[in-house]
């Protein structure tokens, strides 16, 4: 099944510590999380392409009280928003190097830069981000 063959090589690509996504043949557009079929013109061909996990943090909304995960809790501070890849595809992602108080600090300094951040979970590897490292004034 085709679905179940993206899933697969979408996870083979984290372990190995790289993000795929995948272009449609005929726009060119980059469909992440990747999808068999381009979202942007129907075309039904797309191509594996690693991305560069860099890219820019636009949003951002911090957990609270009652959504907040303990497992997230537990690799640090974090949060939510919206992130375009230099590659020019946008999602939502949780974002860690986020405090309340750096929040306040850094909303105004939005977009900011962000890269990919591995993590291993149940045997999976997953993938979050993380703000590039940020000059504290
Ligand atoms: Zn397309």
């Amino acid at each position: 099944m085709k679905i179940e063959k993206i899933v697969e090589k979408f996870y083979q690509g984290l372990a190995e510590h790289k993000l795929y996504g995948r272009k449609c043949k005929e726009c060119g557009a980059i469909e992440y999380p990747p999808r068999y079929a381009c979202n942007t013109c129907g075309y039904h061909e797309t191509e594996w392409v690693e991305l560069s996990g860099k890219g820019k943090f636009h949003s951002m909304i911090l957990p609270s009280t009652l959504n907040a995960d303990p497992w997230n809790a537990s690799l640090g501070t974090y949060g939510y928003g919206l992130i375009e890849l230099e590659e020019g595809v946008m999602f939502n992602a949780t974002v860690f190097g986020i405090s309340k108080k750096k929040a306040k600090k850094l909303r105004p300094l939005l977009p900011l830069p962000v890269h990919p951040l591995f993590v291993e979970k149940d045997g999976v590897t997953v993938v979050f981000f993380e703000l590039d490292e940020v000059e504290e004034g």
